[in-house]
């Protein structure tokens, strides 16, 4: 779904064919319009020219974002910005790697592990989630293997 800078769903319209002096059809031209109340974000949503990763950062970026200015009703002061937070990956036996854009300089796989899990546990949504995601791990690390598929 295409959606504009204020995250509004663009509705694409084509214009009827119109017909030049020398009697030939012209190409059919497209505008587009922002729906007024009609949002989309996360990976269902494209900027156009913004290329933006599909990642949950960016679809939490933009709920937080777009909540905000609904709250504040400041949407048409207001456009999105994505801001890179960086990458992080988790590597298997208790090694990491994350990269941010020159922030924190080199750490070793163990700090970029450490660094993933209390990202995962902080973002967590629910109590539930913070409460199983470490009892896993600790199951995890405790018989060896991934518990939850026998
Ligand atoms: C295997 C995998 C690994 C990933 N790993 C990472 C990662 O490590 N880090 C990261 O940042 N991102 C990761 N991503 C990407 C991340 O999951 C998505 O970018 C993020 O979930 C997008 O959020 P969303 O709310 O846009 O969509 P979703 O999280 O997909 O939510 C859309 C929801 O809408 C529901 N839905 C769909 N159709 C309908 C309907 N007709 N009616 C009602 N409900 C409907 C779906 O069931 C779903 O719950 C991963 C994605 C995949 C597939």
């Amino acid at each position: 779904m295409i959606v504009d800078d204020r995250l509004r769903v663009q509705l694409h319209t084509k214009a009827p064919p119109s017909t030049n002096e020398d009697g030939k059809d012209s190409p059919k031209s497209a505008s587009s319009a922002a729906m007024k109340d009609v949002f989309a974000l996360g990976d269902n949503a494209m900027i156009p020219n913004a290329s933006l990763p599909a990642t949950a950062q960016t679809a939490l970026q933009q709920a937080l974002w777009l909540a905000k200015r609904l709250n504040k009703g400041d949407l048409d002061k207001e456009h999105f910005t994505y801001k890179n937070l960086g990458i992080m990956k988790y590597l298997g036996n208790a090694k990491g790697l994350v990269q941010t854009e020159g922030a924190m300089g080199d750490i070793s796989v163990r700090a970029a592990w450490l660094i993933w899990r209390g990202a995962y546990l902080t973002m967590s949504m629910s109590w539930r989630d913070k409460i199983l995601i470490p009892v896993y791990w600790f199951l995890t690390w405790a018989f060896g293997r991934d518990v939850t598929r026998f």
